[in-house]
């Protein structure tokens, strides 16, 4: 095998930006392999093409966590070409922030079927696979998480659930798979682009604008908690831009 030492198989959701870019960077210095998956197909194969230029190990991996039929394929695939999941980075997650109401019935939706049943369908078809050997399910929460804030309730709920399951999860594989919880604050991504209630974007793009940290920085701390001895479990994460109230 030509696999360096201590590398092991991670499979991102949501590779094609942000956090789950900088991870797949980070992880692929540390010599892991990995498997890239997004809906934009395009972006996640420049990435793979690129880490792989560079002497790593990446496949691209088109996929929609929402879409259990092609997370099914994807999880095939690992095993197929990579011989399996060792680590699963749940990461996929949109944050379409406003008030709650009726003019925002797709986005309430979406949110909970991304961030929340994604993370849950993706864990389901790799399940095994991380199961087979030791391995880390990785939940990509938010201090929104821990924190409500109005204009932000459903975006909270997901990752209030998140946690909550991510708990229980926790004390379910144990001491098998460990459950690593990271909960970012503000980081620059691509994240606010994507929000459709006006003055919620305003907001969040003067907020972004004053204090955040890099999803690199995200990044080396994901990569720094699945590098710990087997033995030695980082459960629970938060880290916030320091200027962040
Ligand atoms: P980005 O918008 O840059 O990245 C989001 C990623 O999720 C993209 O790669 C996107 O890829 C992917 N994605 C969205 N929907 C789906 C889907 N249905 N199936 C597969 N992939 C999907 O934002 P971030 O990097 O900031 O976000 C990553 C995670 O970090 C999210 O869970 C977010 O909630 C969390 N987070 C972010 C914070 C921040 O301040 N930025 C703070 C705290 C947490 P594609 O569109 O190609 O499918």
């Amino acid at each position: 095998s030509t696999e360096p030492a201590g590398g092991r198989v991670a499979v991102i959701t949501g590779a094609s930006s942000g956090i789950g870019e900088a991870t797949a960077r980070a992880l692929a210095a540390d010599g892991h392999r990995l498997a890239l998956l997004a809906r934009r197909a395009d972006r996640v194969a420049a990435l793979a093409q690129e880490l792989t230029a560079g002497g790593a190990t990446a496949i691209a991996v088109p996929g929609d966590v929402t879409d259990r039929d092609t997370m099914l394929a994807a999880a095939e695939r690992v095993a197929g070409e990579l011989g399996g999941a060792d680590i699963l980075v749940n990461n996929a997650g949109q944050m379409l922030l406003a008030p709650f109401s009726s003019d925002q019935v797709e986005e309430t939706r979406r949110m909970v079927e991304t961030n929340l049943l994604g993370a849950m369908t993706a864990t389901e078809v790799f399940l095994d696979q991380l199961r087979d050997g030791g391995g880390d399910l990785v939940n990509i929460s938010s201090v929104a998480g821990r924190r409500a804030r109005a204009g932000a309730s459903v975006y909270n709920a997901t990752k209030w659930g998140l946690n909550g399951w991510s708990e229980a999860m926790r004390q379910e594989l144990q001491p098998g798979v460990r459950v690593i919880v990271i909960e970012p604050g503000a980081v620059r991504t691509e994240l606010t682009d994507h929000i459709t209630h006006t003055a919620s974007k305003e907001a969040s793009e003067k907020m972004y604008a004053e204090n955040a940290i890099s999803a690199q920085d995200v990044a080396e701390v994901i990569a720094f908690a699945v590098s710990r001895p087997p033995g030695v479990s980082l459960n629970e994460i938060l880290i916030r831009p320091s200027g962040q109230v």
